[in-house]
């Protein structure tokens, strides 16, 4: 429960643990633009560790860490490539075009994966050619925004990919360490095959604002230059790296728990009659479903529930989605499908 309600539309909703609260009030904190938050310094330096890169650089929002990722490795007219229904095209109001003014070229996904073949054959070969853009980035999502994992082989081709062409690879992890949870292997496992990420700190990891985009020293210092630019730079933040750093030692070990939570979701809501349940793209804390022969539409569904303290989003392209996370239990799941099954 979240002040007094089951909240199943994102993960995004958690708020912070006791543990955090008590880290933000008692954190050192001082000018983060001099360099001077140590608690923040802490957090970069941990999140670049635990990722196997050189340097960490925090940002308010995802958005703003695949933004400037965009804008540090790409120069404008560059051409970017990415799937098609990636957050970056979907999800983040047209910023690409306005801060690094970068052309997106977009590769349909089949079965959640830009083909390789596909790929290679959208790489700018001819660098002398003066019509053409130059390729500066590849970037694609794991988990993605439908809560699919890629996995370690499909990585690592596409790694051998960018480095046959030389270019780097921006992998959009805001949810990272759910799909590292659900592949069953250390995150660095999959950061080897990729240049930069970034990380949301504030969706199942529960502190209450930010990102970290992790890469090369040379890298993340541009970054920094790019993130002042954009209005970026933030002073005494280490209130919010001292939840961040909880988010990352702690949390990022009970996700098992969200993916299991959602896992048992998945079983009871096959008893509901009149909802087909995607079991297949549950991966990880996701649960998709249509209703089939339900009583209620999606709208109708999402007020019943609301006058029983229980918040969900309506569907989307006819696809409902519930999110489990630290503050969904075992009991409320029931509860839930209690209440779904109830409708007549
Ligand atoms: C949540 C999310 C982001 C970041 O979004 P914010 O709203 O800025 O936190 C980026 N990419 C993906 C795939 C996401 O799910």
């Amino acid at each position: 429960m979240i002040n007094g309600k089951i909240d199943l539309r994102s993960d995004t909703v958690t708020v912070p643990t006791d543990e955090m609260r008590q880290a933000m009030c008692t954190a050192v904190v001082g000018d983060d633009v001099y360099g001077d938050d140590v608690t923040m310094n802490e957090l970069e330096a941990l999140a670049a560790e635990m990722m196997g890169k050189e340097a960490g650089l925090f940002v308010p929002s995802g958005v703003m860490g695949n933004q400037l990722a965009l804008f540090t490795h790409a120069n404008r007219g560059d051409e970017v490539i990415l799937p098609d229904n990636c957050h970056i095209i979907s999800h983040e109001a047209g910023a690409a075009a306005i801060i690094a003014g970068v052309q997106l070229r977009t590769i349909q996904n089949v079965a959640g994966e830009m083909p390789l073949d596909i790929l290679e054959s959208y790489i700018r070969k001819d660098a002398n050619d003066i019509h053409q853009p130059k390729t500066a980035l590849i970037t694609y999502e794991n988990a993605d925004s439908d809560g699919q994992v890629r996995d370690l082989a499909y990585m690592k081709n596409v790694k051998a990919l960018a480095y046959k062409y030389h270019l780097p690879i921006h992998l959009d992890g805001a949810r990272i360490f759910n799909a590292a949870t659900y592949l069953g292997v250390d995150v660095k496992e999959m950061t080897q095959y990729v240049d930069t990420i970034s990380v949301c700190l504030s969706k199942g990891l529960c502190a209450p604002i930010g990102s970290i985009l992790v890469g090369s020293a040379e890298f993340i210092a541009q970054a920094r230059r790019k993130r002042k630019i954009i209005g970026g730079g933030m002073r005494q933040v280490g209130i919010l790296a001292a939840a961040g750093k909880i988010a990352l030692t702690e949390m990022t070990k009970r996700l098992q728990q969200d993916h299991d939570n959602a896992a048992y979701m998945v079983e009871k809501m096959q008893e509901i009659k009149g909802i087909e349940v995607l079991a297949e793209r549950q991966q990880i804390s996701m649960v998709f479903f249509r209703l089939q022969d339900y009583p209620l539409t999606s709208a109708e569904l999402v007020s019943y529930l609301a006058k029983h303290d229980v918040v969900i989003n309506g569907e989307d392209n006819g696809v409902m989605r519930f999110v489990t996370h630290k503050y969904v239990s075992k009991e409320e799941i029931d509860k839930v499908v209690d209440l779904m099954k109830q409708v007549k």
